[in-house]
Parts: structure tokens; C-alpha cells; sequence
């Protein structure tokens, strides 16, 4: 088999193993620490709360959380074999499937998802994963624009993506690049739109109040300079940082207005889905 013929049934294999995933959504940045780890595990929870058969692949090897974002460090990370292959079987928590990148690395052996192999080892994860039928696979990519990001887009090529920032990082060049990732002529993922994470406060004994402490609108007003849709605001919170460390999302306390923030995105998300 020469080159070209053994990349090709590469790809045909990574496409037959996504086969049964209806729709894999990325969740990128232009920086790191927006927030975008916090989005992507709230939005998969929401989404299987509405009662869709959902997963989450944390992709972000320079600083993979969702170990911590659902507590289960080290996992014995299961094997089998389908049609002579052999996948990882992914760990199962509040009722979505789950695959990390800190589920594959151990102390001795980070450096191969920052070098070159970094994409080969993702795209790997990726695909040798049996994530079965699902409704959503939610991807929660690296931050920025490198190769290892480009790599994935194009060897995976999501149905839609969506961006994550704050009001305090909103430079409009880096989600500009983010985008134009994605939303190029060779590529066309379709982009679903922008969430600003970390948008306003609400004190417990005054519900009814939101305050903008970094600015009001932001977020709205980036999204329509990038000319694209804008899918919500999500607050800074507590509960949202202590549901993270404690490996209990904000999304898993059902009444919570954080939880509501979250499955508002769900709602757009699934409603934005439909035009794909
Ligand atoms: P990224 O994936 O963009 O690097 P993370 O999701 O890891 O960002 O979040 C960065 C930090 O900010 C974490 O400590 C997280 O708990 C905290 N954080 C994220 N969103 C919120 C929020 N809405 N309210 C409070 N803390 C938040």
C-alpha cells in the first residue's frame, strides 16, 4: 500500500468509527482558562438531563481537566475487541461517557501529547474509543489555533463548533482565528456561535440580581462583530468553581440558576443543531 492509499484507509476508519455519533460538537477558545473545560462538561450534562445519549472527550492536552471536572483520577481505562480492533471502553459517570487525556497520561509519559505525536495520539483517542451510538459527542479541544487543533478539525470534522469567552478576555483577533479555523473554505464546520462564560454575579440573597462586574455585553457584542450567533451568558460563580474541584458539576445540582444558565446553552445548542 503506498501512502496516499494508507492515509486514506486511515481516515476511513476514523470516519467508521464516528459513524454512529449524530452530532460532534468542539467547544474551542482563543485562550486558555475562559472557561471552555467548565462549558463543555455543563453543556454534555445538560444534554443528557434533556435526555440525549451523550459523551465528552477531552482533547485539551495542555491542561486536560475533566479528571478533576468528574473526579475519577486514574482510572483503569477498559479494553475490547470489535471487528478485530481493539478500543478503549470509555469510563461512565452521571450518565455520559468519558474520555481524557489525563486518563492516558501517567508521570512518566506526558511529553507525547505536547510534541509532534500529540495529534496521532489524540486522533487515536479519538477514534479507538467505543463510544457506541450517541446523540452528542461534545469535544473540548485545546485552546488556540496550532497545528494539533487544525489536525483534529480536519481529520474529525465536527458537524459544529462553539467558542467560549470571558468579558475580560475578549480579544477579538484570537476567537476571530479560533473561527476562521474552523469556518474555512476547505473545512466548513458550521459555527454554532459564542458563549460568554463568567458574564455577571448574582448574590445567593438577592436572586433576582445580575451584576455585570467585568462590563454588560461583551460577549453580544463580539459575536456580532464576528458575525456570528450569540448562544449565552453563563455566571461566575462558587458553585460553578467548587462543583468543578469537587467533581460534582454545576450542572448536577438540578435547581441551581447556574444549571439553568447551562441548560439554556443546551436548549440554543439542540435548537442550532437542527439547521446543521
Ligand atoms: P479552560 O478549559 O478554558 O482552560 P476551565 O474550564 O478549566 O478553563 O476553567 C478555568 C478556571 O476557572 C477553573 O478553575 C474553573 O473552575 C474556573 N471557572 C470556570 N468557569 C467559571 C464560572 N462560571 N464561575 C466560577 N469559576 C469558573
Amino acid at each position: 500500500m503506498n501512502p496516499f492509499e494508507e492515509r486514506a484507509k486511515k481516515q476511513e476508519r476514523i470516519n467508521a468509527s464516528m459513524k454512529d455519533i449524530k452530532y460532534l460538537i468542539a467547544v474551542g477558545s482563543g485562550k486558555g482558562g475562559v472557561g471552555k473545560s467548565t462549558v463543555s462538561a455543563n453543556l454534555a450534562l445538560s444534554l443528557a438531563k434533556e435526555g440525549y445519549r451523550v459523551g465528552l472527550a477531552d482533547a485539551d492536552v495542555y491542561g486536560p481537566s475533566l479528571p478533576t471536572l468528574f473526579n475519577i483520577e486514574n482510572p483503569e481505562v477498559m479494553a475490547t475487541e470489535k471487528d478485530g480492533q481493539e478500543l478503549m471502553i470509555p469510563i461512565e459517570k452521571y450518565g455520559i461517557k468519558l474520555m481524557s487525556v489525563g486518563f492516558m497520561v501517567d508521570n512518566n509519559a506526558p511529553l507525547m501529547w505536547r510534541g509532534p505525536m500529540a495529534s496521532n495520539a489524540l486522533t487515536q483517542m479519538l477514534s479507538e474509543t467505543l463510544w457506541g451510538e450517541l446523540d452528542f459527542l461534545i469535544l473540548d479541544m485545546p485552546p488556540g489555533t496550532g497545528d494539533i487543533q487544525l489536525t483534529l478539525v480536519q481529520t474529525f470534522r465536527p458537524s459544529g463548533c462553539l467558542f467560549v469567552c470571558t468579558p475580560q478576555q475578549l480579544a477579538v483577533a484570537d476567537v476571530r482565528r479560533a473561527i476562521n479555523m474552523f469556518d474555512n473554505e476547505n473545512i466548513k464546520v458550521p459555527v454554532l456561535g459564542l458563549v460568554e462564560n463568567m458574564s455577571y454575579f448574582t448574590p445567593k440573597d438577592m436572586p433576582e440580581k445580575k451584576y455585570y462586574i467585568f462590563g454588560k455585553d461583551g460577549g453580544k457584542n463580539l459575536a456580532r462583530e464576528l458575525n456570528t450567533d450569540f448562544l449565552g451568558e453563563i455566571p461566575i460563580s462558587e458553585e460553578v468553581s467548587s462543583g468543578n474541584d469537587n467533581g460534582n458539576p454545576v450542572a448536577m445540582i438540578f435547581d441551581s440558576p447556574e444549571a439553568k444558565a447551562f441548560m439554556q446553552l443546551a436548549d440554543n445548542i439542540i435548537e442550532k443543531t437542527k439547521n446543521i
